[in-house]
């Protein structure tokens, strides 16, 4: 599944949801009439995280006889055009090889509300105790999955301010000199190269 880069840095309550909310992006016409500008200057766009699809608030969308404001038309858009959002995601765990088939199946029916009886006889499963140890892996595997989506948004909180530096591509030994922070490079080029590096030597 090629999903865009807009999807991967999402965040998790937009990935729920299926859209984000997009402040900048504004009808290149209206924001150029001085007047319009101003009153857009908090223009919202929903962007459909599937395919792209953009619907700037403020303007009204005819879909299938009714008409709808910015955000129930993404939401809207949404539904007939990509189906269950929660059958989507499902295929994305499935094909990113993140659950196997069987969790798969589990947690289409768990959301069904299928009781564990039913998933037990369906699946094959043996008894509802069976389905029930399913379960508790399938939470297990949600904390773990949390901790580690903490973990990594510190990772990158890192990589902005302390991330060290990249060996620069020439560069034919590497050792100690390498290693200093994006913060330290920037004090070093303040420190020797007049405009912050810009300016000639
Ligand atoms: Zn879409």
């Amino acid at each position: 599944m090629d999903l865009s880069k807009k999807f991967w840095e999402a965040d998790l309550s937009d990935i729920r949801r299926g859209y984000y909310i997009d402040v900048q992006k504004q009808t290149q016409s209206l924001s150029q009439v001085p007047a319009l500008a101003s009153a857009l200057a908090s223009a919202k766009s929903y962007v459909c995280l599937i395919c792209g699809a953009v619907f700037e608030k403020g303007i009204i969308y005819p879909m299938e006889g009714v008409l709808y404001e910015a955000e129930r038309a993404v939401q809207a858009h949404i539904a007939a055009e990509h189906g269950s959002l929660f059958e989507y995601l499902l295929g994305v765990a499935a094909s990113s090889g993140g659950i196997t088939e069987l969790q798969s199946e589990l947690l289409r029916q768990f959301h069904q509300g299928t009781d564990d009886a039913e998933i037990a006889k369906l699946l094959g499963q043996g008894s509802t105790s069976t389905v029930r140890n399913h379960r508790f892996k399938l939470r297990e595997k949600e904390k773990q999955a949390k901790v580690y989506l903490a973990l990594m948004s510190l990772v990158g909180k890192q990589e902005g301010a302390d991330a060290l530096v990249g060996v620069h591509r020439g560069a034919k030994m590497v050792d100690e000199r390498y290693v200093f922070t994006e913060k330290e490079k920037e004090q070093i080029i303040h420190k020797y190269f007049e405009d912050n590096g810009q300016g000639p030597l």
